[in-house]
């Protein structure tokens, strides 16, 4: 039976024991390695006092010692949460605040001295001693429902709001990300989310759990989309789960002309919509290989629905996001919470979802909890918590989900409502136009575009959308400003329009 995620790490320490895990530039970490290192910094973190469910800040640059912190603090039966090393102090703060750690993990080469809290450095980690009684302890009276992290996002009070989740809901991910992808011992991954981002729980814990290999790349290299592509090809990298952002800038870099990159085989993606254009280039480009779009919100541990492309599309259709993972359940309500069924086909509703995968709710605080995690509103006779993604889908005539994006990305235009995503999916099938993103301030649509020159998308746009659907503003940008996340940084364009 697993209940931990470390248990994946156990079976496959002893089985791939001399397997290279991690790569991060010139370092590497065999599973052996990894494992002993994990059990040091647990046997630490359990002699400092944190005996179970403790939170522990870490907060480190992407890379090896990072994912040491968080396979040893799992171990010590307590939970992390990760912040970049250049996250603003105030935001910091912040986090902290909610979190009440009571253990950092840093490194010696920053100073996070106020955080007042006792510190492990990652530059001790080696020299820590294992102690196997206290690990066993811990061991045998961990359950799957403890919670391994807690992700902060954004918020949009500007209070972070610090999503939790549980082993078991990455453990039984990690199963579905296997099973359907048929990861194996003998895939090679290219990790581009940042740790603090959840689409890297599939990287790093279906390695994990399958003994694979996974390239930790710097963030800087996805500036430069030929030195990435010859990173893939020469370490021939055979999966990646990467943000859109990052496909479509490769694909309207022409950087997979010629690029043969044969020994990648599988292409996920997820964060955003994913426009059909940029990912027709890669499906040319790149022929052999399979293009799945996953879907998810941090709330349901990274991907709650998929889609494995299989069939054409054309520029300006919607790539599906297709159906629910298994042991999931994905339900689209209206406004008064009708469930609309697959027989509706195209009528709109948001988005909601239950299963294994589902957080606990936002760490400290009930009420944000309980305005986003509600009763199924399906019946009232237990408790069967749904997340309201705040999306807004529909069904096709084939029974896939597409998303048009966010709901408060809807807006009402002279009475008629319109999903600014779908502006965009419209926009971006233009020739010229490399991405683009529509904002609604003042009563007006405002369309901010990348392009290889100005566009007239006035004539483009009059066959294509209704009257009321074309933006009045339309805005050339040189290149989107992204968020952390690596998506396109909405918040800024919206100061902008
Ligand atoms: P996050 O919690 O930061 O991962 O953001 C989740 C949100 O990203 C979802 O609620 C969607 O609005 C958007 N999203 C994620 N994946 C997709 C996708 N494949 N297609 C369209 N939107 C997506």
């Amino acid at each position: 039976m697993i209940t931990n995620v470390c248990d994946f790490l156990e079976k496959t320490a002893i089985k791939f024991s001399k397997k290279v895990a991690f790569i991060e530039n010139e370092k590497s970490i065999t599973y052996d390695e990894f494992d002993t290192l994990t059990d040091k910094l647990a046997s630490e973190i359990l002699r400092l006092g944190l005996l179970r469910q403790e939170p522990v800040l870490v907060l480190l640059p992407k890379g090896i010692h990072c994912l040491v912190s968080f396979l040893g603090v799992a171990k010590s039966g307590n939970f992390y949460t990760l912040l970049d090393e250049k996250t603003p102090k105030e935001r910091i703060l912040k986090v902290a605040k909610i979190l009440k750690p009571k253990l950092l993990i840093t490194s010696k080469k920053f100073d996070f001295s106020y955080i007042d809290l006792p510190c492990i450095f990652c530059e001790d980690f080696e020299n820590f001693s294992i102690d196997k009684d206290i690990l066993n302890v811990c061991k045998e009276r961990h359950i799957d429902t403890n919670l391994l992290y807690v992700f902060f996002t954004s918020g949009s009070t500007g209070i972070p709001k610090g999503v939790s989740i549980t082993h078991k809901s990455v453990i039984d991910y990690t199963f579905w990300v296997c099973e359907t992808f048929d990861v194996s011992e003998s895939e090679i991954l290219a990790n581009q989310a940042p740790f603090y981002f959840d689409n890297s729980i599939l990287d790093i814990f279906s390695t994990i759990k399958m003994g694979a290999t996974l390239h930790i790349l710097p963030t800087s290299i996805f500036a430069f989309p030929l030195k990435a592509i010859e990173y893939l090809k020469r370490h021939e990298i055979s999966m990646v789960f990467w943000v859109p952002s990052v496909l479509i800038y490769f694909a309207n870099t022409n950087a997979l002309n010629d690029a043969n990159l044969t020994s990648l085989k599988k292409v996920l993606f997820c964060g955003e919509i994913m426009p059909n254009k940029q990912l027709n280039v890669w499906r040319k480009n790149l022929p052999w290989a399979i293009f799945a779009n996953l879907y998810g919100p941090t709330e349901i541990t990274d991907v709650c629905a998929y889609y494995i492309c299989d069939r054409e599309f054309k520029d300006d259709e919607i790539l599906p996001i297709g159906k629910a993972c298994k042991n999931t359940e994905l339900l689209i309500f209206d406004k008064n919470f009708n469930l609309i069924t697959k027989e509706q086909v195209g009528t709109k509703g948001e988005l909601c979802v239950r299963g294994t995968g589902l957080s606990v709710g936002y760490y400290a605080d009930k009420d944000k909890s309980s305005k986003a995690f509600l009763q199924n509103p399906l019946h009232d006779n237990y408790e069967d918590k749904i997340y309201r993604t705040g999306d807004i889908v529909c069904y096709n005539e084939r029974g896939e989900i597409l998303c048009f994006g966010r709901a408060d990305n809807q807006i009402k235009i002279m009475g008629h409502r319109v999903e600014l995503g779908e502006i965009e999916t419209t926009i971006n099938s233009h020739d010229k136009v490399q991405n683009s993103a529509c904002v609604f301030k003042d009563d007006m649509i405002t369309c901010f575009y990348e392009a290889i020159s100005e566009v007239d998308f006035k004539a483009f746009l009059k066959d294509k959308l209704p009257l009321y659907m074309i933006p009045r503003n339309f805005i050339k940008v040189g290149k989107f400003e992204l968020n952390q996340n690596g998506k396109i940084d909405r918040k800024k364009l919206m100061e902008l329009a």
